[in-house]
């Protein structure tokens, strides 16, 4: 983590900053020869970063501004790993406008350039608390005070107010490397609990069950264990499957972008990948928190434990469905910008290759029941989106955006569906062809069919729940869910 918080740094510096900030900065950063961070968050502006408060005013010199704020939850916000820490800091100028659209972003480095040219004046910028917490905890997650001196300097990065907009590019990145990181973890906390599941004997299987003078087997004889085995497996490669898929539409975007024969090619890219992105964000780190949850329990007190890494990985987890835009607001981002945009040409395009994915499996009779079970699910995420969509469209915007969590989780659903449908049909296709190693091609075909059977008809319910204009939650006075027991 302190590299990708460093690279982030180096990337918004390249992307936008001036030749002298580039020279000053990048290689450093690129090198690792100092460190970065990217300081968003403030004690009263998480979610809200447009109530952010850290300010900038322009020095008397005109070289330069000064920054007063506190900034929380800074990742490698404070460490003695490099001599030098920079910090793209977001705040705002003077007389800017209200909410994110007055947002700039700043360079402001832990020790500033001297007259002799070395990095070695404080630049006032104090550490003031480190974060306690659940997980994470090699991690330097800092409280950090800019300005309590006053003497505090940041230098504007690229056009005063776009710095939410400069973040965005680092932000997207990071989304989908929480996708990726959460989805990790999970699969490290699968193969921890499939080795023990191999090696741990305890009971009978169902067939002997009641005779105590049979042998005992290994717990993954059990259905029960295989099922927690086989949703962590179709869970792990499913986000697997998912993420590569981002990281094609990345490369494809990053390899055509310059070139006008493939426009259409970038802009589809692009339009997939914006909608992806909250899937691989949200549904990724909840998913594969749920994951470590089953691995855990698939080592029944020895998971609760710390002779083995589950119980670590859990607590590691945790963060990713709360950083880089809560899954809250991803879902938010979803339903509410993602899919409407550009009159819906991102759901669109991911309907189009969905309904592609469907029909080539509908041409395997052994997979065709999972094509039509997927197929269902489209028609039906399609008919909820419309729906919604009319709410939207009517000014009903609370009744719009009220059960956007369970939208992004049936949507995502269906996204996953759509990753097993092509694994499945292409291990489908190579199982035909004797290959070597058969079981592991059965293994994803049959995963795919575990994953599809088990989660399309929960899928469906949601459908059906949204569908029928819930509003439980978004009606609910606030009193009604108790009174605060101020001990607690
Ligand atoms: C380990 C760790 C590392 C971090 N690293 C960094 C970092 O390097 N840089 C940085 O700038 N920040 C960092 N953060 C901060 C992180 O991005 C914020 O914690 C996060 O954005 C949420 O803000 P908050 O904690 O203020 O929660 P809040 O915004 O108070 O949210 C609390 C709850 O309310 C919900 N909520 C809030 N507003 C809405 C809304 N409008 N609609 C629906 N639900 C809503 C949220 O989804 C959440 O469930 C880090 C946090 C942690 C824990």
């Amino acid at each position: 983590m302190y590299m990708t918080t460093t690279a982030g740094a180096g990337l918004l510096v390249r992307a936008f900053g001036s030749q002298k900030m580039r020279d000053t900065y990048a290689e450093k950063l690129f090198t690792g020869e100092w460190g970065g961070t990217m300081a968003l968050t403030e004690p009263d502006a998480g979610s809200s970063l447009g109530d952010m408060i850290t300010s900038a005013v322009k020095a008397d010199d005109g070289d330069h501004y000064l920054i007063k704020g506190t900034k929380c939850f800074i990742s490698s916000g404070d460490h003695d790993l490099a001599p030098n820490i920079v910090h793209p800091v977001l705040a705002k100028i003077e007389g800017a406008p209200p909410g994110t659209k007055g947002i700039s972003m700043f360079i402001v480095p832990k020790y500033r350039q001297g007259a002799d040219g070395a990095f070695d004046v404080p630049n006032d910028v104090a550490t003031t608390g480190v974060e306690h917490k659940l997980g994470l905890r090699g991690q330097a997650t800092a409280t950090l005070s800019f300005g309590e001196e006053g003497d505090c300097h940041g230098w504007l990065v690229g056009e005063e107010n776009m710095g939410l907009k400069y973040m965005f590019l680092l932000l997207n990145h990071a989304r989908l490397h929480t996708g990726v990181q959460a989805t990790a973890g999970a699969s490290a906390a699968y193969q921890c609990a499939l080795q023990y599941s191999h090696e741990r004997i305890q009971g009978r299987d169902l067939l002997n069950a009641t005779d105590p003078t049979s042998p005992q087997v290994p717990i993954i004889k059990h259905p029960d264990v295989r099922h927690m085995l086989l949703q962590q497996k179709a869970t792990v490669e499913g986000n697997i499957a998912l993420m590569m898929t981002c990281s094609r539409l990345t490369d494809t975007i990053h390899v055509l972008k310059k070139s006008e024969e493939h426009a259409e090619d970038v802009q589809h890219a692009q339009a997939l990948l914006e909608i992806l992105t909250p899937c691989c964000k949200a549904f990724g780190s909840d998913s594969s928190f749920e994951s470590i949850r089953l691995a855990i329990q698939c080592l029944g007190g020895a998971g609760f434990c710390e002779d083995y890494p589950v119980a670590q990985l859990l607590r590691d987890n945790k963060v990713f469905s709360i950083y880089e835009g809560t899954n809250g607001i991803q879902s938010l981002d979803l339903l509410g910008r993602k899919i409407p945009a550009k009159n819906g040409a991102s759901m669109q395009a991911l309907m189009q290759e969905i309904g592609t994915a469907i029909s080539n499996t509908m041409k395997v009779d052994d997979l065709r029941d999972l094509a039509e079970s997927v197929q269902e699910l489209q028609n039906e995420v399609v008919a909820t989106t419309m729906q919604l969509g009319g709410l939207g469209m009517s000014g009903e915007i609370p009744a719009y955006l009220c059960n956007a969590t369970a939208y992004l989780e049936m949507f995502s659903q269906l996204v996953i569906s759509w990753q097993w449908l092509i694994q499945a049909t292409r291990a489908h296709e190579l199982m035909d062809s004797g290959p070597e190693d058969p079981s592991f091609y059965k293994g994803l075909v049959e995963t795919g069919r575990y994953y599809i059977k088990w989660t399309v008809p929960k899928a469906l319910a949601t459908a059906q729940i949204i569908k029928s204009d819930e509003r439980t939650a978004l009606n609910l006075p606030p009193e009604c869910l108790g009174e605060v027991d101020a001990a607690v």
